[in-house]
This record gives C-alpha cells, sequence and structure tokens, in this order.
C-alpha cells in the first residue's frame, strides 16, 4: 500500500494567506528544568484544514457539526494542472463525477512554495455544478477555495448545499487518480475551521 500525506507542514515562517503576519502560528517552547512543554498560537485555517459554514455564513454550523464518516472515505483526485486563473464548469464536465464523491483538485498551486495572489480558485459556476451534482467534498491545493471573490459566493454556494471544503492541500506528488482518504482534523469544538492531517492510501478499497 502506498501512502501520500498531502498535508503542509506547519512551523513559523510557513506560507500563509496573503502573508498575513497575524496568521503565522506561534510556537513557544516553555522549559522547566528537564521539562518542556510547547505552546502553540495558529490561526484554524493555518496549512492543511477543514473549513465549517459558521466562517461564512453568520450562525452557521461549527467545527463538530461535519462528520468523521464524511471525511474518511474514497475520493478522486483531478489533474487540473493546466488551468489558468479558476475552475470553471467546463474545466469540470469532461470528468465522470458522481452524487457523494470527494474530489480534490491537483493545480498549479502545488508547486507554489510562497504565497501566490494569483492562485488557481473554484469559479462561482464550477462550485454551482458540483453542488447539483451532489458531491460529498472538495479539497483544493490552494489556501483558499475562492479568491476575492465579493461576497464569497463559492464559499455559500458550497455550504448551502453541505459540500465539505479542505483547503491547503499539497498534491504535487499525487498522480490523477482514486485514493482513500483519510482526513482527520483537530476536534476543535464550536470554531469555524480546524486543521487536519490528510492521507491518500493507494491499493485500498471500499467495500
Ligand atoms: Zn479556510
Amino acid at each position: 500500500m502506498k501512502m501520500y500525506d498531502v498535508t503542509g507542514a506547519i512551523y513559523e515562517g510557513m506560507t500563509v494567506y496573503k502573508n498575513k503576519p497575524e496568521k503565522q502560528p506561534r510556537i513557544k517552547p516553555v522549559t522547566n528544568g528537564y521539562v518542556t512543554e510547547s505552546r502553540i498560537e495558529l490561526d484554524v485555517h493555518t496549512g492543511t484544514h477543514v473549513d465549517a459554514p459558521l466562517h461564512m455564513v453568520t450562525d452557521g454550523e461549527t467545527f463538530e457539526t461535519i462528520a468523521l464518516e464524511k471525511l474518511v472515505g474514497s475520493c478522486k483526485v483531478l489533474d487540473l494542472t493546466h488551468v489558468e486563473d479558476k475552475i470553471t464548469r467546463a474545466d469540470l464536465e469532461p470528468f465522470s463525477i458522481g452524487t457523494d464523491d470527494f474530489l480534490l483538485f491537483k493545480t498549479k498551486n502545488s508547486w507554489d512554495e510562497a504565497f501566490s495572489f494569483e492562485f488557481v480558485y473554484l469559479a462561482m459556476d464550477g462550485a454551482e455544478y458540483l453542488a447539483s451534482l451532489g458531491v460529498r467534498g472538495l479539497g483544493t491545493d490552494a489556501l483558499g477555495i475562492e479568491r476575492s471573490q465579493e461576497g464569497h459566493p463559492t464559499h455559500k454556494t458550497l455550504f448551502a448545499a453541505n459540500v465539505i471544503i479542505i483547503e491547503g492541500l499539497r498534491l504535487k506528488e499525487v498522480p490523477q487518480g482514486d485514493y482513500f482518504m483519510v482526513a482527520a482534523p483537530l476536534k476543535l469544538v464550536g470554531t469555524d475551521a480546524a486543521p487536519a492531517r490528510v492521507l491518500l492510501l493507494e491499493g485500498v478499497t471500499t467495500t
């Protein structure tokens, strides 16, 4: 069995959304004699993470309402590395996408080491198309599923259709294909997102 760890590393100085200094994690080792216990301070949208509706919807549902069963199971990595700017419905139509699919978008973002203000995002017509097909979830290799779209229509369309959103994946090494995904977010309560370890297993069948 081959395993891909598609999680971004968390450390001080890592890539954060729009390079905002206040989004940098702080890791402070506290040493007392020979005992060290580090404290971390981190935005819940740091690195690879799962969004909850509260992120973009006032009084939206919080993180613990997302069932783990939806984050562990089959998924499809789609090669969209040819796409410039944004993923549209026309880019998605050639793939065979079905109800309950969890799709991971592999784009040129996976090669970015620094934050790109021109990252590839999911256009609203793409989000509407996938919501109409009834997909279970989407994962992107950008730190955002959308980029500077007024009113955040992509997020809202997906949340309204109960589509789970994973952001900040690293998919450079992963070929297009079917995988078994284990996305295990921190079990935070009452938050609008949670950082997650995401693993893709090759050759694991779900029956
Ligand atoms: Zn987020």
